[in-house]
């Protein structure tokens, strides 16, 4: 039997891109709604790193590794870490300091425009719907049906057996699932772009390196990244009060004043480098940025016809660098689960109904629950570690520290193998 199931996707971020490749590949038809005029309606931000397990699986099952092969940039995996006075404590570029452990290893970064545009060209013509800003989901006004109505800004879209909320920290599907809302996460600065760094700034664009730069000073930072088109991204963050940015007294509105106010009042004590990246960005990509999340652990009990994935389900502050590899692993995960579930069950029913689909969705959010509290605190840790009273010496301890856990691991498990060994060869003989 064809899929008569009608499956609404809202968000074409990573999450929702990837879910709805997913699902077409399967014969699984769904419509994907995005408030963004076009794919270029708005400049995509910085790279993301997308890690061998999870992000790169996803990838995979969507049929589009080679692609991303072809995009990724493996020489992007460095880290380096200043203080705030410019002495470089750690360079994996030229192996000054601790290396992090090797669970850091692949992990390429790809540019999130790269990234959208493979998933976007991968996708059933027509199948992406633009323009539409979804403002509320309805249920059936009648009450006989478990369907749901979408109230875009311009127009009603009606009859959903399953509405997917991939729209991000600030989803509007989240509204009919939990009253949880993002809460400051304690951590404010401003976010800037400088493009064309080789020409604008040889010597500074040397001192970032082709990946992450860090200068962290005690609970102030400035991190950097190079993004693949010649441009470094940095966010200027520090500890601060979910209002700092208005009522700090900077002007947004004429930038190269505010990117001079907010220097000299946050930074001082850090050298000309670390303060360039900010000052030299470009005037129309300098913005404040708090930072946002939900709780730690947030969950939800499962309603019929409706689920969430990606930022919208578990919406993380980046200092892990982990939000996309989430959000891909739920994509890959929902689609697993909706794949077998409609050989298994939906195909060969009778006289299928859409309420069959409460256990597939609610095996998702399971794993997913559990998934996302463990990655979730893991970026509480390094969040600490990012805003610390003594700044880069932390990480570089913590790194020092997990690296020998690891050799620790490796070394227990060397020993399991002499262990096993001999008894293998005394059955064998
Ligand atoms: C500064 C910063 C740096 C980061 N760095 C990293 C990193 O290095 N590594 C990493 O793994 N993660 C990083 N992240 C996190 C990562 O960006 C997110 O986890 C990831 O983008 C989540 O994908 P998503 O598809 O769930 O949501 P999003 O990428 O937010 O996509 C949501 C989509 O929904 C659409 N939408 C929103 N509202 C509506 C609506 N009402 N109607 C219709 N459409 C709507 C939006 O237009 C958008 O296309 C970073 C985040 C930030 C803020």
């Amino acid at each position: 039997m064809s899929s008569p199931l009608k499956i609404a996707i809202i968000g074409a971020g990573p999450a929702g891109l990837a879910l709805a490749r997913l699902l077409q590949i399967n014969n699984i038809t769904c419509t994907i709604y995005d408030l963004e005029a076009d794919r270029n309606a708005r400049t995509q931000g910085g790279c993301l790193d997308m890690h061998e397990g999870a992000a790169q699986q996803c990838i995979r099952e969507c049929g589009l590794y080679e692609q991303f092969l072809a995009v990724a940039r493996t020489e992007g995996e460095v880290l380096k870490i200043y203080e705030p006075n410019g002495t470089l404590v750690m360079d994996e570029g030229s192996d000054i300091g601790e290396r992090r452990p090797d669970s850091f290893k692949g992990r390429p970064e790809v540019d999130r425009k790269q990234l959208r545009t493979m998933l976007i060209d991968s996708l059933y013509p027509g199948s992406l719907q633009w323009g539409h800003k979804l403002k509320a989901v309805k249920t059936d006004p009648t009450g006989r049906t478990e369907k749901y109505d979408l109230q875009f800004e311009n127009k009603l879209e009606t009859g959903f057996d399953l509405v997917v909320g991939a729209d991000g920290a600030w989803s509007k599907v989240r509204h009919l699932i939990t009253d949880v809302r993002p809460q400051f996460s304690g951590i404010t600065g401003v976010d800037a772009k400088l493009s064309n760094i080789d020409i604008v700034d040889p010597a500074l664009s040397k001192r970032v390196g082709q990946g992450m730069c860090l200068t962290l000073g005690a609970n102030t930072t400035v991190l950097s990244q190079r993004n693949g088109d010649g441009s470094v991204k940095s966010y200027g963050f520090f500890r601060g009060t979910e209002d700092w940015h208005k009522n700090c007294g900077i002007d947004w509105s004429n930038v190269p004043a505010a990117k001079e106010e907010f220097t000299r009042k946050y930074y001082d004590g850090f050298n000309d480098d670390a303060k360039n990246l900010l000052l030299k960005a470009d005037n129309d990509d300098f913005h404040p940025r708090p930072m946002w999340m939900l709780p730690v652990g947030h969950r939800w009990a499962h309603r019929q016809g409706l689920t969430l994935l990606g930022d919208a389900a578990h919406l993380m502050t980046p200092f892990a660098g982990v939000g996309v590899n989430v959000a891909m692993e739920d994509a890959l995960s929902l689609a697993t689960q909706i794949k077998q579930w409609k050989q298994n069950v939906w195909d060969k029913a009778t006289n299928p109904s859409s309420a069959l689909l409460i256990e597939p969705v609610r095996a998702y959010e399971e794993e997913m629950f559990a998934r996302a509290e463990r990655y979730a605190n893991e970026t509480m840790m390094y969040l600490d570690l990012f805003f610390h009273e003594r700044g880069g010496v932390a990480m570089c301890e913590q790194f020092a520290k997990a690296k020998a856990e690891e050799k620790e691991k490796e070394k227990a498990a060397a020993v399991s193998v002499e262990v096993i060994e001999p008894s293998l060869v005394a059955v064998e003989a």
